[in-house]
């Protein structure tokens, strides 16, 4: 496929998403001490949520310090909204500022700003290959929750025009596309699946009879199989970034797809989820999220979702930082000899070895060690060997950072509802 090249090209923030190192420091660094002296003095449950820590605002001087504060998960931000309703205290602008409320689940509500500065989606949106007069249709949801406002709010910053199909209609949209030429899809992999059987069904050509150049995916995982189905399929780039209702965008794919890169003015931490210290690259942690919204400042929010990044530099231009992928949820998390593994980094080392059919990673606990072990079904007609057993270990510590054995079982051993990470680790 070869997008048009100014698709690739180019950069939305060029001074601020191609700093240095050091400049990055020094930029997030003063914008960090910023919101915090405005969060703490405008917004209630922030001030407390400092007071409680013994910090005072002047002790947050770079990101390192904000290890001094305790992650505010989504369960204690709808606690406090329900306490002291709407905002739980986190409202940190006079009311008269805002031109749009928003409920997610929870439920929580979510202030927005008249003229937001945020620009982090719009980041992620030209990072994803979105130009001037594309036509974007915006097929989530405009009811109650904010992504499709965001959405639109990006598309308009890069003199995009929206269509607004929000959720459904799957042949009124296909309609729409077709009509209006429109060339940008934005919703989830799973409706532009559905759009895809539609236009089929109603004996459109993906290629001839719809216009999609460019598409921007959140809220699933997108699988590379299926990316590479709509890239073809459609002849368009496929992109995925990665947010939560609560803090926005914290992570956006270009066109390299070798990861998320962070947006330049939010924090992004992986965090050790029993301490709520910063890891570094390669590890696997809590995404945390500090970001500089004086309307609904998050400092250090805990969105629940494992991941890990790496700092290694993208060909792309962009020095910021990657995740790499979204591993899943953290109550799928178990730690190992001090590190947090999760089945998402297992099945990374399944996908690096074709004869691998099922595996099971078995935790177990000897003389006070734990030991992990990789238990491998092989495909129909493959056998254990010694090179295929070292190959299989020198893939377990590049995903999952801890070493581990290999043991191979008779295909169909495993039972049905095996777990693919067995904890048997008894603490007594
Ligand atoms: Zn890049």
């Amino acid at each position: 496929m070869t997008p048009r090249p100014d698709r690739i090209s180019g950069y939305f923030s060029p001074s601020l998403e191609t700093l240095s190192r050091e400049e990055r420091v020094a930029y997030q660094k003063a914008e960090l001490q910023k919101i915090v002296q405005h969060a703490y003095e405008n917004a209630p449950a922030i001030r407390e949520k400092f007071d409680k820590s013994q910090v005072k605002p002047d002790d947050i001087k770079s990101v390192n310090d904000l290890e001094r504060l305790p992650v505010t998960h989504k369960h204690e931000l709808a606690q406090l909204q329900e306490q002291d309703p709407p905002f739980g205290g986190f409202l940190g602008v006079p009311w008269d500022r805002l031109k749009r409320i928003c409920m997610s689940p929870g439920p929580i509500y979510e202030p927005e700003e008249i003229h937001s500065q945020n620009d982090r989606w719009t980041q992620a949106f030209f990072a994803t290959g979105f130009r001037r007069g594309d036509i974007g249709q915006v097929t989530f949801s405009y009811h109650l929750v904010p992504p499709a406002f965001w959405f639109e709010d990006a598309l308009h910053r890069l003199e995009c025009i929206a269509t607004p199909g929000g959720v459904g209609n799957t042949e009124l949209q296909v309609r729409m596309m077709h009509d209006l030429k429109v060339t940008g899809y934005i919703g989830t992999p799973s409706f532009l699946v559905k759009i895809s059987k539609k236009a089929r069904e109603v004996g459109y050509d993906l290629q001839q009879d719809l216009h999609l150049e460019v598409g921007f995916v959140a809220g699933e995982m997108l699988p590379e199989s299926l990316r590479d189905e709509f890239e073809q399929g459609f002849q368009m780039i496929v992109r995925q970034g990665y947010g939560t209702a609560d803090v926005g965008c914290l992570g956006y794919e270009c066109f390299q797809k070798n990861g998320m890169h962070f947006p330049y003015n939010c924090i992004v931490e992986i965090v050790d989820p029993e301490t709520g210290k910063q890891l570094g690259p390669g590890e696997t942690g809590e995404i945390v999220a500090t970001v500089f919204d004086k309307v609904y400042p998050m400092i250090r929010f805990g969105t629940g979702d494992l991941s890990y990044y790496t700092d290694e530099p993208c060909p792309c231009g962009r020095t910021t930082q990657r995740l790499v992928k979204i591993l899943g949820r953290l109550d799928q998390v178990t730690k190992v000899k001090g590190m947090f593994i999760h089945p998402g980094n297992a099945d990374e080392v399944a996908a690096k070895i074709p004869e691998i059919e099922r595996y099971q990673v078995v935790v177990t606990r000897e003389a006070h060690v734990d030991q992990m072990t990789f238990t491998v079904e092989l495909k129909e007609g493959y056998h254990p060997t010694e090179e295929l057993t070292s190959r299989i270990e020198a893939a377990i510590p590049v995903s999952m950072r801890v070493r581990g054995n290999v043991k191979f079982i008779e295909r169909g051993t495993l039972p049905k509802d095996y777990k693919k990470i067995d904890d048997r680790r008894k603490w007594d």
